[in-house]
């Protein structure tokens, strides 16, 4: 593991933010760490969240968004792809007190399997999920906690737990 990049800029203070209540357990503000969202992407934002409540309802339990929306600098600084859905609003990455990204993961994957969350983007990391709303599959595994294998399913791949 790097250090943590240096940040060019401040975390946006909450009265900064774009105070838009857009389900009944998320705000777009959730989604602005660095940056305020550009109104191009509101309906980005609101579409992402609307899928994260799916996933809350399911779970039960807060689903906290450690970055959402970011900007090309602040994207560069965290070391994000330069294709990144986080560039459009489209990504959150996430976590859940009381599941594990991998549970978080298994979860995602069958929600979208349901029709119930859109099809995208499924980032499997040591201490959150990577989530967004692309439109087509992708899975990639950067954690290393988990003995996991890539398989086959379908016209889909995934990564499932082996024995340890
Ligand atoms: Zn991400």
């Amino acid at each position: 593991m790097s250090a943590l990049p240096t940040r060019s800029k401040p975390k946006l203070k909450s009265s900064q933010k774009t105070n838009k209540q857009i389900t009944q357990n998320f705000n777009l503000k959730e989604l602005e760490t660095y940056d305020i969202i550009p109104a191009k992407y509101f309906k980005n934002c609101e579409r992402l969240l609307k899928n994260l409540q799916v996933l809350r309802d399911e779970l039960g339990a807060p689903v906290i968004i450690h970055s959402g929306y970011r900007d090309e600098q602040i994207n560069i600084e965290v070391g994000g792809v330069s294709e990144s859905q986080h560039l459009k609003g489209k990504a959150a990455d996430i976590s859940c007190p009381g599941f594990t990204s991998y549970e978080l993961y298994c979860m995602v994957a069958l929600l979208i399997n349901e029709g119930r969350m859109t099809n995208g983007g499924l980032g499997l990391y040591n201490n959150f999920l990577h989530y967004d709303i692309r439109g087509y599959h992708a899975t990639w595994n950067y954690s290393t906690k988990y003995n996991v294998k890539r398989m086959k399913q379908g016209d889909k791949d995934y990564y499932i737990r082996q024995k340890s």
